[in-house]
Protein backbone atom coordinates (compact mmCIF):
# COMPACT_ATOMS: atom_id res chain seq x y z
CA UNK A 1 0.00 0.00 0.00
CA UNK A 2 1.46 3.80 -1.14
CA UNK A 3 0.60 6.33 1.54
CA UNK A 4 -0.01 9.69 0.19
CA UNK A 5 -0.78 12.96 2.46
CA UNK A 6 -3.88 13.87 2.36
CA UNK A 7 -5.43 16.46 0.00
CA UNK A 8 -4.85 20.20 0.79
CA UNK A 9 -1.32 19.41 3.21
CA UNK A 10 2.17 19.43 2.56
CA UNK A 11 5.53 18.44 3.74
CA UNK A 12 8.30 20.80 4.02
CA UNK A 13 11.47 19.46 3.34
CA UNK A 14 14.99 20.42 2.36
CA UNK A 15 15.30 20.89 -1.46
CA UNK A 16 11.58 21.01 -2.34
CA UNK A 17 10.36 21.23 -5.91
CA UNK A 18 7.93 24.05 -5.24
CA UNK A 19 9.89 26.86 -3.84
CA UNK A 20 7.43 27.65 -0.56
CA UNK A 21 7.87 23.90 0.80
CA UNK A 22 11.37 24.34 1.15
CA UNK A 23 12.20 24.25 4.99
CA UNK A 24 15.19 26.50 4.60
CA UNK A 25 12.93 29.42 3.93
CA UNK A 26 10.38 28.77 6.66
CA UNK A 27 13.20 28.81 9.01
CA UNK A 28 14.60 32.34 7.71
CA UNK A 29 10.87 33.32 7.46
CA UNK A 30 10.57 32.61 11.27
CA UNK A 31 13.65 34.13 12.36
CA UNK A 32 12.50 37.36 10.79
CA UNK A 33 9.06 37.11 12.73
CA UNK A 34 11.17 36.08 15.87
CA UNK A 35 12.87 39.47 16.04
CA UNK A 36 10.33 41.37 14.62
CA UNK A 37 8.38 39.95 17.64
CA UNK A 38 11.57 41.02 19.51
CA UNK A 39 11.82 44.52 18.23
CA UNK A 40 8.28 45.56 19.32
CA UNK A 41 8.15 43.71 22.97
CA UNK A 42 5.54 41.15 22.04
CA UNK A 43 5.93 37.79 23.95
CA UNK A 44 5.68 34.74 22.47
CA UNK A 45 2.21 32.26 23.23
CA UNK A 46 1.99 28.38 22.50
CA UNK A 47 -1.70 27.12 22.55
CA UNK A 48 -3.17 23.85 21.66
CA UNK A 49 -4.20 22.79 18.13
CA UNK A 50 -7.26 21.98 18.98
CA UNK A 51 -9.49 22.99 21.52
CA UNK A 52 -13.43 22.11 22.46
CA UNK A 53 -15.58 23.08 18.98
CA UNK A 54 -17.74 25.44 21.36
CA UNK A 55 -14.79 27.73 21.79
CA UNK A 56 -14.76 28.32 18.12
CA UNK A 57 -17.99 28.57 17.30
CA UNK A 58 -18.76 31.14 19.71
CA UNK A 59 -14.69 32.89 19.06
CA UNK A 60 -15.13 32.76 15.39
CA UNK A 61 -18.59 33.69 14.97
CA UNK A 62 -21.17 31.07 14.02
CA UNK A 63 -22.16 33.40 10.79
CA UNK A 64 -18.38 32.94 9.71
CA UNK A 65 -17.11 30.45 6.99
CA UNK A 66 -14.84 28.84 9.55
CA UNK A 67 -17.47 28.23 11.97
CA UNK A 68 -20.52 27.12 9.51
CA UNK A 69 -18.42 24.96 7.15
CA UNK A 70 -14.60 24.71 7.22
CA UNK A 71 -13.80 23.42 10.68
CA UNK A 72 -12.37 20.08 10.93
CA UNK A 73 -14.51 18.39 13.90
CA UNK A 74 -13.94 14.76 15.57
CA UNK A 75 -15.09 13.25 18.36
CA UNK A 76 -12.98 12.06 21.10
CA UNK A 77 -12.88 8.57 22.67
CA UNK A 78 -15.57 10.29 25.59
CA UNK A 79 -17.57 11.39 22.51
CA UNK A 80 -16.51 15.00 23.72
CA UNK A 81 -16.75 17.39 19.80
CA UNK A 82 -13.34 18.98 19.53
CA UNK A 83 -12.29 20.96 16.62
CA UNK A 84 -8.37 21.67 15.11
CA UNK A 85 -8.08 25.24 15.60
CA UNK A 86 -8.51 27.14 12.37
CA UNK A 87 -7.15 30.49 13.40
CA UNK A 88 -5.24 31.25 16.97
CA UNK A 89 -7.45 34.86 18.71
CA UNK A 90 -10.11 32.28 20.32
CA UNK A 91 -7.36 30.19 21.34
CA UNK A 92 -5.55 32.79 22.83
CA UNK A 93 -8.59 34.79 24.27
CA UNK A 94 -9.27 31.25 26.19
CA UNK A 95 -5.71 30.87 27.45
CA UNK A 96 -5.71 34.86 28.46
CA UNK A 97 -8.74 34.15 30.46
CA UNK A 98 -8.11 30.24 31.94
CA UNK A 99 -4.50 31.33 32.97
CA UNK A 100 -5.88 35.13 34.66
CA UNK A 101 -3.70 36.79 32.80
CA UNK A 102 -5.57 39.91 33.49
CA UNK A 103 -4.27 40.15 37.13
CA UNK A 104 -0.58 40.32 35.79
CA UNK A 105 -0.23 43.76 34.26
CA UNK A 106 -2.82 46.27 31.97
CA UNK A 107 -1.61 45.35 28.38
CA UNK A 108 -0.70 42.33 27.29
CA UNK A 109 1.27 41.73 23.78
CA UNK A 110 1.39 38.15 22.50
CA UNK A 111 2.42 36.57 19.55
CA UNK A 112 1.54 32.82 18.06
CA UNK A 113 3.40 30.78 14.94
CA UNK A 114 1.53 27.64 14.10
CA UNK A 115 -0.51 25.30 11.94
CA UNK A 116 -3.77 26.24 11.56
CA UNK A 117 -6.75 23.89 10.06
CA UNK A 118 -9.73 24.70 8.01
CA UNK A 119 -11.65 22.42 5.13
CA UNK A 120 -11.79 23.98 2.29
CA UNK A 121 -11.26 23.30 -1.30
CA UNK A 122 -7.91 23.12 -2.02
CA UNK A 123 -5.98 25.37 -4.48
CA UNK A 124 -2.50 27.76 -4.65
CA UNK A 125 -2.44 29.84 -1.52
CA UNK A 126 -5.48 27.32 0.01
CA UNK A 127 -4.96 24.54 2.11
CA UNK A 128 -6.25 22.46 4.59
CA UNK A 129 -3.26 23.04 7.10
CA UNK A 130 -1.36 26.31 7.06
CA UNK A 131 0.30 28.20 8.91
CA UNK A 132 -0.36 31.93 10.49
CA UNK A 133 2.13 34.32 12.53
CA UNK A 134 -0.41 36.43 14.56
CA UNK A 135 -0.93 39.07 17.44
CA UNK A 136 -2.67 39.92 20.22
CA UNK A 137 -2.85 42.89 21.84
CA UNK A 138 -5.34 43.02 25.06
CA UNK A 139 -6.25 45.83 27.43
CA UNK A 140 -5.59 48.67 25.30
CA UNK A 141 -7.85 51.02 23.45
CA UNK A 142 -5.90 54.11 22.10
CA UNK A 143 -5.71 54.36 18.55
CA UNK A 144 -1.88 54.38 18.69
CA UNK A 145 -1.97 50.79 19.49
CA UNK A 146 -3.64 49.95 16.08
CA UNK A 147 -1.05 52.14 14.51
CA UNK A 148 1.25 50.51 16.24
CA UNK A 149 0.72 46.97 15.09
CA UNK A 150 -0.25 47.91 10.96
CA UNK A 151 2.98 49.69 11.15
CA UNK A 152 4.48 46.39 12.38
CA UNK A 153 2.79 43.83 9.87
CA UNK A 154 3.71 46.58 7.30
CA UNK A 155 7.37 46.10 8.84
CA UNK A 156 7.51 42.14 8.52
CA UNK A 157 6.65 42.58 4.75
CA UNK A 158 10.01 45.43 4.33
CA UNK A 159 11.99 43.26 6.28
CA UNK A 160 11.58 40.43 3.75
CA UNK A 161 11.88 42.65 0.81
CA UNK A 162 8.26 42.83 -0.36
CA UNK A 163 7.20 45.80 -2.40
CA UNK A 164 4.23 46.61 -3.98
CA UNK A 165 1.36 45.98 -1.00
CA UNK A 166 -1.71 47.58 -0.93
CA UNK A 167 -2.47 48.05 2.69
CA UNK A 168 -6.63 48.10 2.57
CA UNK A 169 -8.11 50.04 5.82
CA UNK A 170 -11.87 50.69 6.74
CA UNK A 171 -13.66 51.16 10.24
CA UNK A 172 -17.03 48.92 10.90
CA UNK A 173 -17.55 51.46 13.86
CA UNK A 174 -18.99 51.01 17.32
CA UNK A 175 -22.10 48.76 17.81
CA UNK A 176 -24.61 51.72 17.03
CA UNK A 177 -23.08 52.53 13.49
CA UNK A 178 -23.03 48.96 12.77
CA UNK A 179 -27.00 48.58 13.63
CA UNK A 180 -27.61 51.73 11.11
CA UNK A 181 -25.75 50.52 8.53
CA UNK A 182 -26.65 46.72 8.66
CA UNK A 183 -30.29 48.29 8.56
CA UNK A 184 -29.64 50.48 5.37
CA UNK A 185 -27.66 48.19 3.58
CA UNK A 186 -30.56 45.44 4.32
CA UNK A 187 -32.75 48.16 2.87
CA UNK A 188 -30.40 48.45 -0.40
CA UNK A 189 -29.77 44.61 -0.76
CA UNK A 190 -33.71 43.34 -0.71
CA UNK A 191 -34.71 44.97 -4.09
CA UNK A 192 -31.63 42.56 -5.86
CA UNK A 193 -32.07 39.20 -2.89
CA UNK A 194 -32.81 37.28 -6.17
CA UNK A 195 -29.53 38.02 -7.95
CA UNK A 196 -27.08 37.63 -5.31
CA UNK A 197 -24.86 34.56 -4.72
CA UNK A 198 -26.51 31.69 -3.14
CA UNK A 199 -23.79 32.10 -0.14
CA UNK A 200 -24.93 36.03 -0.11
CA UNK A 201 -28.82 34.85 -0.27
CA UNK A 202 -27.69 33.03 3.33
CA UNK A 203 -25.84 35.83 4.96
CA UNK A 204 -28.46 38.25 4.35
CA UNK A 205 -30.48 36.49 6.84
CA UNK A 206 -27.63 35.64 8.86
CA UNK A 207 -25.24 38.47 8.90
CA UNK A 208 -25.55 40.93 5.96
CA UNK A 209 -22.42 43.02 6.61
CA UNK A 210 -20.42 39.91 5.27
CA UNK A 211 -21.70 39.97 1.75
CA UNK A 212 -19.40 42.64 1.28
CA UNK A 213 -16.82 40.47 2.28
CA UNK A 214 -18.36 38.50 -1.22
CA UNK A 215 -15.77 37.75 -3.99
CA UNK A 216 -18.67 36.45 -6.29
CA UNK A 217 -18.89 38.71 -8.97
CA UNK A 218 -22.47 39.06 -9.24
CA UNK A 219 -22.30 40.22 -5.29
CA UNK A 220 -19.92 42.57 -6.19
CA UNK A 221 -21.74 44.23 -9.14
CA UNK A 222 -24.91 44.68 -7.73
CA UNK A 223 -22.54 46.54 -4.83
CA UNK A 224 -21.31 48.83 -6.52
CA UNK A 225 -23.39 51.16 -5.71
CA UNK A 226 -24.22 49.96 -1.94
CA UNK A 227 -24.00 52.42 1.02
CA UNK A 228 -21.02 53.04 2.50
CA UNK A 229 -20.57 52.28 6.22
CA UNK A 230 -18.42 55.40 6.44
CA UNK A 231 -21.41 57.32 6.15
CA UNK A 232 -22.62 55.69 9.14
CA UNK A 233 -19.96 56.30 11.93
CA UNK A 234 -21.23 57.08 14.94
CA UNK A 235 -18.95 60.81 15.88
CA UNK A 236 -16.57 58.74 18.40
CA UNK A 237 -16.27 56.14 15.86
CA UNK A 238 -15.19 58.61 12.86
CA UNK A 239 -13.09 60.91 15.28
CA UNK A 240 -11.40 57.91 16.02
CA UNK A 241 -10.99 56.68 12.40
CA UNK A 242 -9.93 60.08 11.02
CA UNK A 243 -6.88 60.23 13.83
CA UNK A 244 -6.20 56.62 13.09
CA UNK A 245 -5.77 57.75 9.44
CA UNK A 246 -3.68 60.50 10.49
CA UNK A 247 -1.58 58.57 12.22
CA UNK A 248 -1.05 56.40 9.54
CA UNK A 249 0.19 59.80 7.25
CA UNK A 250 2.71 60.69 10.34
CA UNK A 251 4.61 57.26 10.13
CA UNK A 252 4.08 57.44 6.27
CA UNK A 253 2.43 54.04 5.80
CA UNK A 254 0.42 54.43 2.81
CA UNK A 255 -3.09 52.80 3.16
CA UNK A 256 -5.93 52.72 0.53
CA UNK A 257 -9.26 53.27 2.72
CA UNK A 258 -12.05 50.45 1.27
CA UNK A 259 -15.49 50.99 2.78
CA UNK A 260 -16.43 47.14 2.06
CA UNK A 261 -13.43 45.74 3.82
CA UNK A 262 -15.53 43.75 6.72
CA UNK A 263 -13.13 40.80 7.25
CA UNK A 264 -14.51 37.24 7.65
CA UNK A 265 -15.07 36.89 11.33
CA UNK A 266 -17.70 37.83 13.07
CA UNK A 267 -16.07 39.73 15.81
CA UNK A 268 -14.31 43.01 14.69
CA UNK A 269 -15.48 46.37 15.58
CA UNK A 270 -13.57 49.97 14.76
CA UNK A 271 -10.69 49.19 12.71
CA UNK A 272 -10.24 46.68 10.38
CA UNK A 273 -7.51 46.11 8.09
CA UNK A 274 -5.99 43.72 5.38
CA UNK A 275 -2.83 43.82 3.13
CA UNK A 276 -3.02 42.22 -0.43
CA UNK A 277 -0.77 41.78 -3.12
CA UNK A 278 -1.87 41.87 -6.75
CA UNK A 279 0.55 38.59 -7.70
CA UNK A 280 -1.21 35.13 -5.64
CA UNK A 281 -4.59 35.53 -7.61
CA UNK A 282 -7.74 34.82 -6.20
CA UNK A 283 -6.22 34.19 -2.86
CA UNK A 284 -4.59 37.42 -2.50
CA UNK A 285 -4.67 38.50 1.08
CA UNK A 286 -1.20 37.91 2.85
CA UNK A 287 -3.13 38.77 6.01
CA UNK A 288 -5.01 40.81 8.29
CA UNK A 289 -6.72 42.11 11.43
CA UNK A 290 -8.75 44.43 13.37
CA UNK A 291 -10.46 45.30 16.40
CA UNK A 292 -12.08 43.36 18.90
CA UNK A 293 -13.26 44.83 21.63
CA UNK A 294 -16.13 42.79 22.88
CA UNK A 295 -15.17 39.20 22.44
CA UNK A 296 -13.27 38.53 25.20
CA UNK A 297 -16.44 39.52 27.69
CA UNK A 298 -18.23 37.49 25.25
CA UNK A 299 -15.95 34.46 25.79
CA UNK A 300 -16.51 35.09 29.66
CA UNK A 301 -13.26 37.09 30.65
CA UNK A 302 -12.94 40.33 31.54
CA UNK A 303 -13.88 43.69 30.09
CA UNK A 304 -10.78 44.22 27.68
CA UNK A 305 -10.48 45.47 24.34
CA UNK A 306 -7.96 43.72 22.17
CA UNK A 307 -7.02 44.23 18.72
CA UNK A 308 -4.99 41.96 16.57
CA UNK A 309 -3.74 40.49 13.03
CA UNK A 310 -2.29 37.59 11.64
CA UNK A 311 -0.80 36.47 8.60
CA UNK A 312 -0.46 33.45 6.16
CA UNK A 313 3.43 31.93 6.33
CA UNK A 314 2.78 30.16 2.91
CA UNK A 315 1.63 32.81 1.21
CA UNK A 316 3.90 35.25 2.07
CA UNK A 317 6.69 33.08 1.32
CA UNK A 318 5.19 32.36 -2.31
CA UNK A 319 5.00 36.45 -2.64
CA UNK A 320 8.61 36.61 -1.70
CA UNK A 321 9.69 33.83 -4.16
CA UNK A 322 7.59 35.84 -6.58
CA UNK A 323 9.56 39.23 -6.19
CA UNK A 324 12.65 37.19 -6.12
CA UNK A 325 13.14 38.41 -2.77
CA UNK A 326 16.46 37.67 -1.21
CA UNK A 327 16.69 34.23 0.92
CA UNK A 328 19.93 34.02 2.97
CA UNK A 329 22.20 31.37 2.15
CA UNK A 330 22.06 28.07 5.07
CA UNK A 331 25.28 27.61 6.02
CA UNK A 332 26.16 23.77 5.99
CA UNK A 333 28.92 22.26 8.60
CA UNK A 334 31.80 23.31 9.25
CA UNK A 335 34.18 20.45 8.69
CA UNK A 336 33.02 17.21 6.74
CA UNK A 337 35.20 14.68 7.36
CA UNK A 338 35.76 11.75 4.36
CA UNK A 339 37.64 9.21 6.40
CA UNK A 340 38.36 6.51 3.81
CA UNK A 341 39.21 2.77 5.55
CA UNK A 342 38.22 1.54 8.54
CA UNK A 343 40.51 3.00 11.13
CA UNK A 344 40.03 6.03 9.52
CA UNK A 345 36.35 5.98 9.95
CA UNK A 346 36.88 5.13 13.85
CA UNK A 347 39.57 8.30 14.34
CA UNK A 348 37.07 10.34 12.69
CA UNK A 349 33.92 9.44 14.50
CA UNK A 350 35.98 10.25 18.01
CA UNK A 351 37.35 13.54 16.47
CA UNK A 352 33.73 14.62 15.15
CA UNK A 353 32.56 13.72 19.25
CA UNK A 354 35.42 16.18 20.25
CA UNK A 355 34.29 19.09 18.05
CA UNK A 356 30.89 18.54 18.43
CA UNK A 357 31.17 19.16 21.92
CA UNK A 358 33.07 22.24 21.13
CA UNK A 359 30.10 23.40 19.20
CA UNK A 360 31.79 23.08 16.39
CA UNK A 361 29.36 21.61 13.35
CA UNK A 362 30.65 18.61 11.85
CA UNK A 363 29.36 15.87 9.30
CA UNK A 364 30.95 13.02 7.67
CA UNK A 365 31.01 10.39 4.72
CA UNK A 366 30.67 6.83 6.42
CA UNK A 367 30.90 5.79 2.78
CA UNK A 368 33.36 7.49 1.68
CA UNK A 369 35.21 5.20 -0.88
CA UNK A 370 36.46 7.96 -3.42
CA UNK A 371 37.70 11.47 -2.30
CA UNK A 372 36.52 13.40 -5.41
CA UNK A 373 32.81 11.67 -5.14
CA UNK A 374 33.24 12.79 -0.94
CA UNK A 375 34.48 15.99 -1.91
CA UNK A 376 31.27 16.63 -4.22
CA UNK A 377 28.87 15.66 -1.53
CA UNK A 378 31.15 18.37 0.84
CA UNK A 379 29.87 20.98 -1.99
CA UNK A 380 26.55 19.62 -2.04
CA UNK A 381 26.50 20.08 1.46
CA UNK A 382 27.73 23.50 1.36
CA UNK A 383 30.37 22.82 3.92
CA UNK A 384 32.90 25.24 4.69
CA UNK A 385 36.03 22.34 5.04
CA UNK A 386 36.73 19.38 4.25
CA UNK A 387 39.10 17.19 6.47
CA UNK A 388 40.43 14.00 4.41
CA UNK A 389 41.70 10.87 6.35
CA UNK A 390 43.25 8.45 4.12
CA UNK A 391 43.93 4.78 4.71
CA UNK A 392 47.76 5.42 3.90
CA UNK A 393 47.83 8.82 5.48
CA UNK A 394 46.97 6.79 9.09
CA UNK A 395 49.99 5.29 9.78
CA UNK A 396 51.61 8.71 9.14
CA UNK A 397 49.05 10.22 11.46
CA UNK A 398 48.36 12.94 8.98
CA UNK A 399 45.14 14.71 7.53
CA UNK A 400 44.83 16.97 4.67
CA UNK A 401 42.37 19.84 5.78
CA UNK A 402 40.67 21.84 2.93
CA UNK A 403 39.40 25.24 2.36
CA UNK A 404 36.29 24.50 -0.10
CA UNK A 405 35.89 28.14 -0.47
CA UNK A 406 39.26 29.04 -1.00
CA UNK A 407 40.20 25.57 -2.36
CA UNK A 408 43.67 25.46 -0.03
CA UNK A 409 44.59 22.11 1.21
CA UNK A 410 47.31 21.89 4.48
CA UNK A 411 48.38 18.64 5.86
CA UNK A 412 48.41 18.59 9.38
CA UNK A 413 49.35 16.08 12.32
CA UNK A 414 46.69 14.07 14.28
CA UNK A 415 47.33 15.70 17.18
CA UNK A 416 47.66 18.96 16.39
CA UNK A 417 43.90 18.59 14.40
CA UNK A 418 41.82 19.55 17.37
CA UNK A 419 43.64 22.82 17.94
CA UNK A 420 44.00 23.58 14.27
CA UNK A 421 40.19 23.28 13.62
CA UNK A 422 38.96 25.08 16.62
CA UNK A 423 41.65 27.46 15.79
CA UNK A 424 40.17 28.01 12.00
CA UNK A 425 36.84 27.76 13.74
CA UNK A 426 36.91 30.01 16.31
CA UNK A 427 38.77 32.89 14.01
CA UNK A 428 35.68 32.53 11.71
P1 LIG B 1 -7.96 34.90 8.21
O1 LIG B 1 -8.05 34.45 9.64
O2 LIG B 1 -8.88 34.16 7.31
O3 LIG B 1 -7.98 36.36 8.02
O4 LIG B 1 -6.51 34.41 7.74
C1 LIG B 1 -5.34 35.12 8.02
C2 LIG B 1 -4.33 34.88 6.93
O5 LIG B 1 -4.02 33.49 6.88
C3 LIG B 1 -4.85 35.19 5.54
O6 LIG B 1 -4.62 36.53 5.22
C4 LIG B 1 -4.04 34.28 4.68
O7 LIG B 1 -2.78 34.84 4.40
C5 LIG B 1 -3.84 33.08 5.53
N1 LIG B 1 -4.81 32.00 5.24
C6 LIG B 1 -6.09 31.88 5.65
N2 LIG B 1 -6.66 30.74 5.24
C7 LIG B 1 -5.69 30.10 4.52
C8 LIG B 1 -5.64 28.85 3.84
N3 LIG B 1 -6.68 28.01 3.79
N4 LIG B 1 -4.46 28.52 3.23
C9 LIG B 1 -3.40 29.33 3.26
N5 LIG B 1 -3.39 30.51 3.91
C10 LIG B 1 -4.51 30.90 4.53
Amino acid sequence: MKYQIPKGLFDIIANAKEGFKEIDKWQYLESVIKKLAKDYNFEEIRVPIFEKTELFLRGVGASSDIAAKELYTFLDKAKRSMSLRPEGTASVMRAFIENNLAQEKKVHKLYYMGPMFRYDRPQKGRYRQHHQFGIEVIGEKSCEIDVEIIDMLMSLFTRLGLKDLKLLINSIGDFETRACYKKALIDFLKPNFEDLSEDSQVRFNKNPMRILDSKDERDKKILKNAPSILDFLSPAAKDRFESLLNFLDKLNIKYEVDNKLVRGLDYYDDTVFEVVTQKLGAQNSLGGGGRYNSLLKSLGGPDLPGIGFACGLERILQTMIDNDVYFPKKEGPFVYIIPIGKDAKEFSLILAKDLRHHKIAVDMDFNAKKIQKSLGLANKLRAKNALIIADHEMQKKIASFKNLERREQKEIKFEDLKNFIKNKFYKV
